[in-house]
């Protein structure tokens, strides 16, 4: 099939619920399809009915292509299909060929006639070709559950014909639904948080807490390898690293040692936010799940909640430690996640922090720490790192 033009076809299922949106969502998958192949050997990007179209250099662009494709959030599944002219017999004089190695017992044709000059509807080119592949092959149509499905496209430039579907991830575009900024540890749980963000349309940001020179960069070396691999979905990321480690000091000279978690994550908190606003984001990501460490009960998420001038949202509140640990393995962070680093609440942690923080409590010992200044001061030494992907890609828009 070395003579045919082939192409990638993909397709989405949420997308097309989105009524007046559409266009606009099909154009930023669009875009994102383009930065995430550069340089893997696509000719040209064309849109169809609910779908979009790769049009390849040559089929040896095919499995670079199919693993970019795989992470591109909004793809719910895609297909290689080959390009012939607009002519019946012609496909079937290569129907052999197509159907060459493939084993099966039932089969279905499903045609879509986008060219509506084309003289056969789609009913009349299933009964066909199904009669043909039929004679062919000895296997039965099955509409419901068939061993091979046949495609056909019926395209103003030709027929594209395709098989076996390629599943990926699904969602929304990367862009489409705004932009979060999330609080990346180095840990297991947060870029997952990020990973499921981006799945529905979210652009992320990223703010990572250290307490360099308090303790060593090992926790800021993860952060920037999880970014790095975690703008495969989104082509561009910034990662702000912003110190904790003063802050911290405070807390410890001023606050009882079982409130100094929650304090740290207020001031997290409120760091993220200004550096949220900055950069136009709308809400803050955590990777927290109820229940699962002392800070993270309800009443603490509570206090944590009550500094914060944007919602913050938590994707992994019902989901198990081994729930996350399986997607952080499927996504690929989980090997980073779990190397040994000098987190910043490793610092200074008390042996029993409070699980049922108060407010009132919170809100004293705020009152003896200069916050704003704090804050103010943490963002002043925060620092910013630009990534994007694929390497080749310039900087998306
Ligand atoms: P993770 O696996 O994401 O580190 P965790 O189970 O270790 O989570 P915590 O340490 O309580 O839980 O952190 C809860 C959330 O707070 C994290 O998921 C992350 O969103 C945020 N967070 C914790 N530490 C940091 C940090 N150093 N920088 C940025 N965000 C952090
Ligand atoms: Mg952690």
């Amino acid at each position: 099939m070395n003579d045919l033009k082939s192409h990638a076809i993909v397709k989405t299922h949420e997308l097309a619920l989105k009524g007046k949106n559409r266009p606009w969502f099909m154009r930023k998958l669009s875009d994102n399809l383009r930065t995430a192949t550069k340089g893997a050997g696509v000719e040209k990007i064309w849109k169809g009915q609910l779908m979009v179209g790769l049009t390849l250099a040559d089929e040896e662009c095919w499995p670079e292509v199919k693993s970019r494709l795989k992470e591109v959030f909004g793809v719910a599944k895609f297909y290689k299909a080959y390009e012939l002219p607009q002519d019946l017999d012609g496909l079937k004089a290569r129907i052999p060929e197509f159907l060459e190695g493939r084993s099966f017992k039932s089969f279905r044709i499903t045609t879509n006639r986008a060219d509506k000059r084309f003289p056969m509807n789609s009913g009349q080119v299933n009964r066909d070709l199904g009669a043909f592949v039929q004679q062919l092959t000895g296997a039965e149509v099955s509409l419901k559950y068939p061993d091979l499905s046949i495609y056909v496209d019926i395209q103003t430039s030709g027929f594209l014909i395709y098989f076996e579907e390629v599943r990926a991830h699904g969602g929304l575009p990367v862009g489409v639904s705004g932009k979060v900024a999330v609080m990346l540890s180095g840990g297991i749980d947060s870029p997952v948080a990020a990973w499921q963000m981006m799945k529905r349309g979210c652009q992320a940001m990223y703010v990572h807490f250290h307490s360099y020179p308090l303790v060593d960069r090992t926790s800021m070396e993860k952060a920037v390898d999880l970014v790095e691999h975690l703008t495969r979905h989104q082509y561009e990321s910034n990662l702000f690293m912003a110190p904790l480690g003063e802050i911290q000091k405070k807390i410890i000279l001023t606050c009882p040692p079982s409130y100094r978690i929650v304090l740290y994550r207020r001031f997290m908190v409120r760091i993220t936010e200004v550096l949220a606003r900055r950069n136009r984001a709308k809400a803050i990501i955590t990777g927290e799940s109820c229940g699962q460490v002392a800070s993270q009960t309800l009443e603490n998420i509570a206090v944590v909640d009550a500094c914060a001038g944007m919602p913050i949202l938590r994707p992994l509140i019902g989901a198990n430690k081994e729930e996350i640990v399986d997607m952080a393995q499927n996504i690929g962070t989980f090997e980073t996640s779990i190397l040994p680093d000098q987190d910043c609440c490793s610092l200074f942690v008390p042996k029993h922090p409070e699980t049922k923080a108060d407010l009132d409590t919170v809100l004293r010992l705020e009152e003896i720490l200069s916050v704003d200044e704090m804050v103010a001061e943490a963002v002043e030494n925060t620092e910013r790192r630009h990534f994007t992907s694929p390497e080749v890609a310039e900087p998306a828009r």
